[in-house]
């Protein structure tokens, strides 16, 4: 699984993608440089006394782009987290969210941490006292740079976030918008947590909608008996996996996670292999399946469709000549490296880059940025004229049982559906689509539109940086 020594970092293999995109654009060097360098970035090594001495953490918060703000960007728990990948990843939170059209800058965070190692109470004092770290540099903030969950977070985390900053922020009537991926019940949306999966269900469902583009994998057809290796089943793989098996037909023919992998030409059952692994931490000795204990080494098995949906550089010089799979969507972020790309290319591998398809997750939590400012429910606006028609047919219905004496439960499940907010998640999911489809025929557009543009990734790059460059140069840089 490990990359090839020669290759270069995960944010230098970023700033290489994006350098093959601006060649092919018209930029001033000046504005080119301006958008290609991280802004700043800011380290913070804080103590917490946990279990009868002082731990020291070691924590970032990179700002990649401020040319929209706030900035935006999920936080990490990982022992792997460093300075490089941490710049790498808010690098791809400018692009992507310009992709998508979410009004925000690029901004990430990581803690070196193995969240593992430690209880719950002792993570709450661990991530209070980094938020607090970071709230105190205005690195989290409503109006400037919001956080969001990464590997290794969740929302129990962001809801400690969100509670640290309305302690040190009494008088800040957006508090709870300074943090995204929340619980419901703390000012979250409903459908955060999928968010980033379903993006990636949506994302194949819109690429399958085009023959011509289906037909360059030398796949044919739609979604339904694909066969599916998912790499990483966790928020991410899982909802991905989840969804595509249970409403798309796919099969999930294999599954590799930390101790190996498992593969089944008729279809693992994915909620049944998440199950076992929150049991037994592991894969291995699930009843179903046949256990590989050289997990990566699935990676180039035999399937029409492979998620890479655990961490970046799994697919690189030293293995992309084997990938079989003739369709990869990045699920993770830069889990290709530069290397890795340029061979998958050169073997006329079609890559769905991580910018476009793990997108799903900032999509939402813009969703529910605008929810916490708006201080109403979402979408209550959008609905307000349906909500007026709506009304009127409840007291229809309502006078027609009383009438009739029917005891009819049909106006009360009526009033719960369409007037109570319980259709939040619908209309989450119906932006997340729409928002998908969008950002696909941007990046399609150019893909098909420009003889020297032969790949997804550099079209969606040039989407991006086109639209942050009209942003600097709007604002007279
Ligand atoms: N961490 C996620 C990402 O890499 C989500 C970021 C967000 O919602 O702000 O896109």
């Amino acid at each position: 699984m490990l990359q090839t020594p020669n290759e270069p970092s995960f944010r230098d293999s970023v700033d290489l993608m994006f350098s093959r995109a601006v060649r092919l654009m018209d930029l001033s060097p000046g504005l080119e440089q301006k958008i290609r360098v991280c802004n700043s970035t800011y380290t913070v090594r804080f103590g917490v006394r946990l279990r009868g001495k002082i731990e020291t953490f070691t924590g970032y918060r990179s700002v990649h782009s401020e040319h929209m703000e706030p900035v935006k960007g999920g936080i990490r728990y990982a022992l792997s987290v460093n300075q490089d990948e941490v710049e790498a990843l808010a690098a791809l939170m400018t692009y992507k969210c310009a992709l998508v059209e979410t009004p925000f800058g690029g901004s990430k965070g990581g803690l070196c941490i193995d969240p593992r190692q430690w209880d719950e109470h002792e993570l709450e004092q661990i991530t209070r006292r980094f938020a607090y770290e970071l709230i105190k540099r205005d690195l989290i903030h409503p109006a400037q740079n919001v956080p969001a969950p990464d590997m290794g977070t969740g929302e129990r985390e962001m809801a400690w976030i969100a509670d640290q900053y309305a302690r040190m922020n009494t008088t800040d009537i957006n508090a709870k918008a300074c943090v995204t991926g929340k619980p419901p019940h703390a000012g979250g949306i409903q459908g955060r947590v999928e968010a980033t999966g379903r993006g990636v269900q949506y994302a194949l469902r819109e690429f399958f909608r085009h023959p011509r583009d289906v037909a360059m994998t030398g796949l044919s057809g739609g979604l339904g008996g694909k066969k599916v290796i998912v790499q990483g089943l966790g928020n991410v793989g899982y909802h991905a996996a989840k969804f595509l098996s249970e409403e798309d037909g796919c099969l999930i023919t294999g599954i590799i996670e930390r101790d190996g992998a498992l593969v089944d030409d008729n279809g693992l059952n994915v909620d049944e292999v998440k199950a076992w692994i929150a049991q037994h931490g592991g894969v291995k000795g699930f009843p179903g399946g046949a256990y590989v204990e050289e997990g990566a080494s699935v990676l180039e098995g035999d399937c029409d469709i492979l998620i890479p949906a655990a961490m970046e550089g799994v697919i690189h010089r030293g293995n992309a000549e084997n990938i079989r799979a003739p369709l990869i969507i990045e699920a993770a972020n830069g889990p290709i490296t530069f290397g890795g790309d340029e061979i998958l290319r050169n073997r006329g591998k079609v890559i769905i880059p991580d910018m476009y398809a793990n997108a799903g997750g900032v999509t939402v939590s813009y969703f529910e940025w605008v929810k916490n400012l708006s201080h109403i429910r979402f979408g209550r606006m959008q609905r307000r004229a349906e909500e007026a028609r709506s009304r009127l047919l409840v007291e229809e219905l309502e006078r027609l049982s009383a009438d009739k004496g029917l005891g009819w439960s049909m106006a009360e499940d009526f009033k719960e559906r369409f007037l109570t907010g319980s259709d939040e998640l619908a209309l989450v999911r119906s932006g997340l689509d729409d928002t998908m489809r969008t950002a696909y025929q941007s990046m399609r557009e150019i893909w098909h539109g420009r003889e020297d543009v032969e790949d997804l990734r550099t079209a969606a790059y040039i989407v991006a940086i086109d639209r942050v460059a009209k942003t600097y140069r709007s604002k007279g840089l």
